[in-house]
């Protein structure tokens, strides 16, 4: 992999001349970390330094943009790096690959800048990193191994505890040292060969699945998936945890307690939604070849409830919008879009799929029957004045899911999002 400085090509003219196979996958795994209380205070330590690094080349961007209108580019930053080492000489204490690690984040940080801008949005400038704001430090090629099956070694650090609690499957990549509260974790990747043609799914079977707000997920046969319990015991928690912060003055050894405790809380969530979302999306994917879901990209800026006025007062009611743009709802859609994507990882391995459909219209048309009835949010129950059919509103969506995926079946549409084919009675306004 090594390569000279000035005769090699770059990495986009290599990635266009050998384009990567398309069966190529990326796999993280996470390992626990058990460093000692030296190790500790040397991984700190150099948090801290990538930390300057980072804030000191944002400076300089800044700085050479407002003075003189030159954007500065990796590159230019990167080659800089053998000097900083023999001014500052504890940088010569950090592998040379994290430190150009963390000169490529403020370049991504930069071109995702320029990316929103270009897109005429508004987006916020790169932000200094400040107090211990910096977590991780990544190994993007070398400078680590893994030994004996319970120590990895690090460059300039040594070998530190880990505890591989499952084989990982294919090339090792890269290596990233994450602290999370008090806790330490490798973030290995791994690059492997997917083969689909030596992946059978066992099943036949296909599902629409609506994903929503009451329960977590309602299945097209009519299976409803609850939200786990411990949902909402930890948001209690979490607000606790922020007001015990706020008691406590600023800089305080007592606030500093405080948010570690938060740190732990907001672990034990974290934690506890991925279990439950990991043991659900296997067990659909288990069960069903076919999974269906609606895109939820799509879905967020569609669906905006209509306003309801009083018919004698002309007040407005309340139309559910407020809870649909809650925070509840950000963290469930942010849940969301994760449990998708780990049905898909887990389906492809599977030699099953993940279909995404359009999402207009599913809750409003009859499932049986197609006609639009229209209903607002607060309308749990769905009830056909035209087929007389009767069910739950969320399992109406997903029979209308699964349906949609059959429909674009048929006109060869595949999992592209359609507007829907035919639709009988008027349209509904979303
Ligand atoms: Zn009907």
């Amino acid at each position: 992999m090594s390569r000279t400085k000035d005769s090699s090509p770059s990495k986009k003219e290599k990635r266009a001349r050998d384009p990567k196979d398309p069966n190529l996958r990326c796999k993280a795994y996470k390992f626990r970390l058990c460093p000692t209380k030296k190790q500790v205070g040397k991984l700190e330590w150099m948090l801290r330094r990538c930390k300057e690094l980072y804030n000191a080349a944002l400076q300089e961007r800044r700085d050479a943009y407002r003075m003189c209108g030159v954007s500065v580019s990796y590159t230019m930053q990167a080659e800089q790096l053998p000097a900083i080492k023999k001014l500052r000489e504890e940088y010569q204490d950090l592998h040379s690959q994290v430190l150009q690690d963390v000169l490529r984040r403020l370049d991504k940080a930069f071109q995702a800048f320029f990316r929103r801008v270009m897109n005429g949005e508004e987006p916020g400038y790169p932000r200094y990193k400040n107090g211990d704001r910096y977590h991780s430090i990544t190994y993007p090629q070398g400078g680590f191994e893994l030994l004996h099956g319970n120590r990895l070694h690090l460059s300039k650090i040594g070998h530190i505890k880990i505890k591989l609690h499952r084989a990982m499957k294919g090339k090792v990549k890269t290596c990233t040292i994450k602290r999370e509260g008090e806790q330490w974790y490798a973030i290995v990747t791994c690059e492997y060969l997917h083969d689909a043609a030596l992946t059978f799914h066992p099943s036949e079977k296909e599902v629409g699945v609506d994903l929503g707000v009451k329960v977590f997920a309602m299945l097209s046969t009519g299976e409803a998936i609850e939200n786990p319990r411990h949902l909402r015991e930890e948001e209690n928690t979490i607000a606790a945890a922020h007001r015990t912060i706020h008691r406590h003055k600023k800089g305080s050894h007592r606030r500093h307690r405080a948010k570690k405790a938060l740190a732990r809380v907001y672990r034990k969530v974290r934690n506890r939604r991925r279990d439950f979302q990991h043991k659900t999306s296997r067990k659909l994917v288990e069960q069903y070849q076919v999974i269906v879901f609606e895109d939820l990209s799509i879905k967020n800026l569609t669906a905006t409830p209509k306003p309801k006025q009083d018919e004698e007062t002309g007040k407005y009611l309340p139309n559910g919008a407020a809870a649909k743009a809650g925070l509840n709802k950000s963290i469930l859609d942010a849940g969301w879009g994760g449990f998708v994507r780990l049905c898909a990882s887990k389906a492809e391995e599977a030699g099953g799929t993940v279909v995404k459909v359009a999402p207009y219209f599913t809750t409003q048309v009859c499932s049986s029957c197609g006609v639009v009835v229209q209903k607002d949010l607060s309308v749990r129950w769905h009830s056909c004045p035209d087929c007389g059919a009767e069910l739950d509103r969320d399992h109406n969506a997903a029979r209308n899911i699964l349906h949609r995926y059959h429909q674009n079946k048929q006109i060869g549409a595949g999992s592209v999002p359609q507007k829907p084919v035919s639709l009988r009675g008027e349209e509904p306004i979303l």
